[in-house]
């Protein structure tokens, strides 16, 4: 049996209830074969067993006290899985589907993902099965210091910096901050990332994932001979990383069509209106199905992944992890979509992809695609440790610098590795061979 073969039995044996965990895994692997047969070193130090076992696992006990008076408890996680090049980074997500399975395969493509960055970032993602939605600001904020309360002591500034995910915004960070900040003692702000701007956050952080991916598929769209002008999209989600992708398209001169939240999708055929969508689901917490309060003629149409079925040119999935399976694959290449390009994380399984590549669909995977959000924080980050701010048009430019070399390294990957032009392929070792040169550097940890 080949060395990533069997690297890839063990795994599976020891992880054997993480199935979202495996499918990330594997996607890796498929892409890593032609590198570990030029690269036998990598198999002599064995390179893959350690990097898919996780440095450090936290698991603890999150007790809070509700608005009635009653003690309730959730389960925290934190995976700091390769600090390989840098402090731990990557988000916390809460969510009633978190477990320790959701976290570990955030986790690991967070590894390749802040490595593809080029900035000095490990790999981590933490959480809870803490559901936000329902809950008072008053819950939200005895739940997040509950957490806090455990987590601070696990990180810092220079060891692990955690930042959001779904169900973590501006609202929770703030409240984690504050107890981090009450239980240290000192202004440390840089543990953190996604903060409020009067107290230390970064300008365009908040558009960072949607203007990110814009700015990858606009590229991989270029590169291919042709442009997001006049092209038709469909979003998937209607969170941060939906909102500002779809703010990005219309800048482009793109039109989105349709957007869903958990419930179901809306279809505006004069383009959605996406200052009503914040306002409905980030500024009231609401259902977006109430857009058609404002906009009679748009319609609703219950069960989010139907969105699928629309025609479009592009399809961006910006909502959780396997949204589009092979039967939608089917369905947007029935329908003529030239582009996928991935803001959430594993939207794709990894049949689908593979359908949307053998059908010349062009792909741009999440590791690449939708990590301007995290290279944002890193600019966070240098902002904090330097105690200086910088205009929303120097970090605009950042963003789009590193979106666009991001996409360049993942496209010689690809081909210097015998891919051709394959971005999930070309994605995948790039942010591996970075990690893995620094890890045979430091020896056999
Ligand atoms: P938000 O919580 O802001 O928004 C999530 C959106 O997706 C909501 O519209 C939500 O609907 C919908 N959604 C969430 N879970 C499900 C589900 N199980 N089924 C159907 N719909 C669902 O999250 P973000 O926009 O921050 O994150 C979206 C994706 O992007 C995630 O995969 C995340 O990991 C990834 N990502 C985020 C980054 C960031 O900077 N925020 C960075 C890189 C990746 P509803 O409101 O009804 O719950």
């Amino acid at each position: 049996m080949s060395y990533v073969s069997d690297v890839f039995t063990r795994v599976k044996a020891r992880n054997a209830f993480e199935p979202e965990f495996l499918q990330a895994v594997e996607e890796v692997f498929e892409s890593l074969v032609p590198v570990i047969d030029k690269h036998p070193e990598y198999v002599k130090a064995n390179l893959l067993d350690r990097l898919t076992e996780p440095e450090r696992q936290i698991f603890f006990r999150v007790p809070w006290v509700d608005d009635r008076g009653e003690i309730q408890v959730n389960r925290g996680f934190r995976v700091q899985f390769s600090g390989a090049i840098g402090p731990y980074k990557g988000g916390l997500r809460f969510h009633p589907s978190v477990y320790i399975g959701i976290i570990k395969f955030l986790g690991f493509e967070q590894i390749f993902k802040n490595a593809l960055t080029g900035l000095p970032i490990g790999g981590g993602k933490g959480g809870s099965d803490f559901d936000p939605k329902g809950k008072s600001d008053a819950e939200v904020m005895r739940f997040c210091q509950s957490f806090m309360t455990e987590l601070y002591r696990h990180i810092g500034p220079d060891v692990d910096v955690p930042a959001g995910d779904i169900g973590v915004g501006g609202r929770e960070i703030g409240y984690l901050y504050g107890q981090y900040r009450r239980i240290r003692g000192a202004f440390e702000n840089g543990v953190l990332t996604g903060k409020g701007l009067s107290y230390g956050g970064s300008l365009v952080r908040t558009e960072a994932t949607g203007f990110g991916l814009l700015y990858f598929v606009d590229e991989m769209l270029r590169y291919n001979g042709h442009q997001i002008k006049d092209k038709v999209v469909v979003i998937s989600g209607a969170g941060n990383v939906a909102t500002y992708a779809c703010k990005k398209v219309n800048a482009l001169g793109g039109k989105v069509i349709a957007m869903s939240d958990s419930e179901g999708y809306i279809y505006d055929e004069n383009g959605i209106d996406i200052d009503l969508v914040i306002t409905i689901k980030t500024v009231n917490r609401g259902k977006l199905k109430t857009y058609l309060n404002h906009h009679p003629s748009a319609k609703f149409v219950e069960g989010h992944r139907n969105i699928w079925s629309l025609k479009c040119d592009i399809a961006l999935p910006c909502a959780t992890q396997n949204d589009i399976d092979l039967e939608e694959a089917q369905l947007l290449v029935a329908n003529g979509v030239i582009a996928v390009g991935e803001g959430a994380n594993m939207p794709c399984t990894n049949e689908a992809i593979k359908y949307f590549l053998t059908h010349n669909v062009l792909v741009a995977p999440a590791k690449a695609a939708n990590a301007g959000g995290v290279a944002t924080s890193a600019l966070e980050m240098s902002q904090n440790s330097s105690r200086y701010a910088w205009t929303f048009e120097q970090v605009d430019e950042k963003l789009k610098e590193i979106m666009v070399n991001i996409h360049k390294n993942a496209a010689e990957a690809s081909a210097a590795y015998g891919f051709g032009y394959n971005l999930v392929a070309g994605a995948n070792i790039a942010g591996f061979k970075k990690v893995a040169e620094a890890m045979m550097a430091q020896g056999d940890y």
